[in-house]
């Protein structure tokens, strides 16, 4: 049930905020081979402002967690680790678990509360 609509401002938020988790991952973690991400149902550029590069991994990753983020039901949307639908499994729920303890960390040390605050309310 794919449905036409604009990405309202709190999904924006919320993408900017999975991007910028899963790029400080990345780049901190990975040096595979990184290639510019894209996303089909909207332009990331348009809400990034610049270029993101990822791993093939994080690239999946990414793009599961922004599907998943567009296809949640609830309005407003609860906080993931309280809500009942529970989105990632298996393999994507360790990693976004691991990706959100490694960059909630690293914007705390450099001192970008802010994202983390936004991540967490
Ligand atoms: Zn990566």
């Amino acid at each position: 049930m794919a449905k036409q609509r604009e990405i309202s401002k709190k999904e924006k938020d919320d993408i900017r905020t999975l991007v910028k988790f899963v790029e400080i991952y990345c780049r901190e973690n990975h040096n595979a081979e990184k290639a510019p991400f894209s996303f089909r149902l909207f332009d990331i550029g348009e809400i990034e402002k610049k270029e993101v590069s990822l791993c093939p991994d994080c690239s999946r990753l990414l793009t599961y967690g922004l599907t998943m983020r567009l296809k949640c039901p609830h309005d407003p949307k609860p906080m993931c680790k309280k809500c009942d639908r529970q989105c990632y499994h298996g393999e994507y729920q360790s990693k976004i678990r691991e990706v959100m303890k490694f960059s909630g960390m690293y914007m705390i040390k450099h001192g970008r509360v802010d994202m983390l605050y936004h991540y967490l309310r």
